[in-house]
């Protein structure tokens, strides 16, 4: 298998079987109805389990829990009750879906996994630490308080991943990472993904890795072959109006909605409420109001859920059939990442991007970047 810069080469899906897994590992990924190894599951998978470090550019969605996932469950030993793999996340949200995900991935293994995040009782994390859990999915702070407080030895750790890297960066946690890592042992393997390689992700993977494999799944294009692009042109004071048309219009089963405010998301799940079941997520909701929303939205008890970007990045919400810029995103990045909720592991879905009378630049920006792919909705919303 060719490694490198190259964006992987378009070969016949390879089958799990193919890859090196073992037997316990197997099953438990068939438990998860996962036939096929996604592109990066396919390139990363046996490099991990080799033991080399890997710096991979992708996205959520591309199946890069699982990516890693299946290596670090693979390659620790159970029997050593002992902290083996650390996993660096940016937020609460993604330490618990990882965390699950690698529950999933290693329960015919007897791995025992614990999540390290603030917001949650220490006292807690003190109990499932005495379990002598395998792996450490962890936020940077926590895991930082934990490492001082002497609730977490990091000398016995062997793979360290730093998921979403990128994030870390926006979110101020670099010097908090650095200092984590010189807390591990030097021999380790590290591996790092991130959406986006700005600079200073690049110099972690130059600094604190050994002669990394870089790989790139996600093309630089913005579009997901499976998503159907549209815009639709309202009036600022009409979009709740051409909102309830589109939920009425099109085969929605579940909808992210993107507004830029905590206010505005408040203010559009009110209006809607009335008709539809609307959960909101926000930074200023706490941990527990969070969790709840996200839960209520995955088992579909609210299936339309109103999010400010901040909140909605790096979550895993699997079969989103829909996501609606209700607010226009700042930029194309900010477009491509929110799109990227709909059509995860090769589902279609729909994007439907509102273009009000104040939106008029980033919309030239996206129709240059995505050419005929973004296509005007049918819906004429000032018909009768
Ligand atoms: P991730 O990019 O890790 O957030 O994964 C995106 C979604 O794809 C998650 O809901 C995974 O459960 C799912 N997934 C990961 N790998 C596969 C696979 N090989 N086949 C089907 N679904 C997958």
């Amino acid at each position: 298998m060719s490694v490198g810069t190259s964006v992987a080469p378009q070969e016949a899906p390879e089958k799990f079987g193919d890859l090196p897994i073992r037997p316990e590992t197997r099953r438990a990924i068939q438990a998860l109805g996962w036939s096929q190894p996604t592109p990066i599951q396919q390139r990363v998978i046996p490099l991990l389990r080799e033991g080399r470090d890997l710096v991979g550019q992708a996205q959520t969605g591309s199946g890069k829990t699982g990516a890693f996932g299946i290596p670090l469950v693979e390659r620790l030993d159970p029997t050593r009750r002992m902290l083996q793999v650390l996993v660096l996340v940016p937020t609460r949200e993604l330490a618990l879906q990882v965390a699950d995900d690698l529950r999933a991935l290693g329960r015919y293994r007897g791995v025992a996994i614990v999540a390290l995040f603030g917001g949650q009782a220490i006292e807690r994390q003190f109990a499932e630490l005495k379990r002598r859990p395998h792996i450490a999915v962890a936020t940077p702070g926590r895991l930082l308080d934990h490492t001082q407080r002497g609730t977490v030895r990091l000398d016995t750790i062997s793979t360290v991943i730093l998921d979403e890297a990128d994030r870390m960066l926006d979110m101020g946690f670099l010097p908090d990472v650095s200092r984590i890592l010189a807390l591990t042992p030097a021999s380790r393997q590290t591996a790092l993904f991130s959406a986006t390689m700005p600079q200073a992700v690049r110099a972690i993977a130059e600094r604190q890795m050994r002669n990394p494999v870089w790989i790139r799944i996600t093309a630089p294009q913005p579009t997901v072959d499976s998503v159907t692009q549209y815009y639709l042109e309202v009036a600022e004071e009409d979009k709740v109006k051409a909102l309830r048309r589109v939920l009425r219009h099109e085969p929605v089963e579940s909808a992210l909605v993107f507004r830029r405010t905590q206010y505005r998301v408040d203010r559009l799940a009110k209006a809607l409420g009335r008709e539809h079941s609307v959960g909101v997520l926000h930074g200023g909701m706490r941990q527990g109001a969070r969790l709840a929303a996200l839960r209520a939205f995955a088992e579909k008890r609210t299936p339309i859920l109103v999010v400010t970007n901040v909140a909605s990045r790096g979550l895993d919400l699997p079969e989103i059939s829909h996501v609606i810029n209700f607010d226009m995103p700042e930029d194309v990045d900010t477009y491509v990442h929110r799109v990227g909720r709909t059509a995860r592991a090769g589902r279609p879905g729909t994007a439907i991007t509102f273009v009000g009378q104040h939106d008029i630049e980033v919309f030239d920006q996206l129709r240059k970047a995505l050419g005929p792919s973004l296509k005007r909705h049918p819906l004429n919303i000032y018909a009768s």
